[in-house]
């Protein structure tokens, strides 16, 4: 399984299908990619290899110079293209990708339920789409929201989370899943692993666990998830073989 995230001047889709090329050694099932192009989000997801998805969802149309690739290990659900990731909010413009397994998710589930929340996948993963949408009802801005949400959540993820009415933006977080990095000049990485974007940059950020990022085409901030103040990270330069 793996995340490649980017943000920049580039293709997005481009960036991105290359990067989940370079992690299929990590194993999968499904494969799935969002991007976004000013307030506009597109997904396209489902079950099976890289390529033969490539083939068949055009992967390459997609439009925007950010966005989020993910390939699933399936956990929770099973192998199909509704379970893909990316997953959504209701409105369709909070997209997120994880690695990892939410373990409270059944009782974050019956909750967002009760509060009338429609779900259309068996994954543990959709209710933070869900859980998001619901703290954005009350907080200052999306990042809070994705803090608070994030913040409910029990168990292991690495997750990206692409937010249509930010267009300069996006997020990745790491609780013990692994997350780097990539740091350009006028793009930005994020990755489960340096060889996902090696052939950009190699600059990068070890997030630990219970970091979160926000990324934009030229700046990078990481902050602890549990306080949201500033952490002050290393670069470290990757050798290029
Ligand atoms: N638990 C999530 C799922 O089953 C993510 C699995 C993964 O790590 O890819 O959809």
């Amino acid at each position: 399984c793996g995340i490649i995230g980017y943000i920049g001047d580039r293709k997005a889709c481009d960036v991105i299908v290359k990067g989940l090329k370079r992690l299929e050694y990590r194993g999968y099932d499904s494969v799935g990619i969002v991007t976004a192009d000013g307030d506009k989000i597109e997904i396209r997801k489902g079950a099976g290899r890289i390529d033969e998805l490539t083939e068949k969802l055009n992967f390459q149309e997609m439009r925007g110079n950010r966005g989020i690739g993910h390939t699933r290990w399936a956990t929770h659900g099973v192998p199909n293209d509704t379970n893909a990731h990316p997953h959504t909010d209701c409105t369709g413009r909070i997209a997120v990708v994880h690695n990892g397994i939410i373990e409270n998710f059944a009782e974050l589930r019956e909750e967002l339920l009760r509060k009338g929340h429609t779900l259309r996948s068996d994954t543990d993963t959709e209710v933070i789409a869900h859980l998001i949408e619901e703290e954005l009802k009350n907080a200052k801005n999306f990042e809070e929201a994705v803090r608070k949400a994030l913040l409910r959540l029990k168990g292991s993820f690495a997750l990206g989370i692409v937010y249509a009415d930010e267009p300069d933006k996006i997020y990745v977080v790491r609780n013990e899943s692994p997350l780097v990095l990539g740091i350009g000049k006028g793009e930005t990485f994020a990755a489960s692993d340096v060889p996902a974007f090696l052939e950009y940059t190699n600059k990068v950020v070890f997030l630990d666990d219970r970091e979160y990022a926000v990324l934009t085409k030229d700046s990078w901030i990481v902050k602890n998830l549990d306080t949201g103040e500033v952490v002050e990270k290393q670069v470290q330069e990757i050798e290029w073989t």
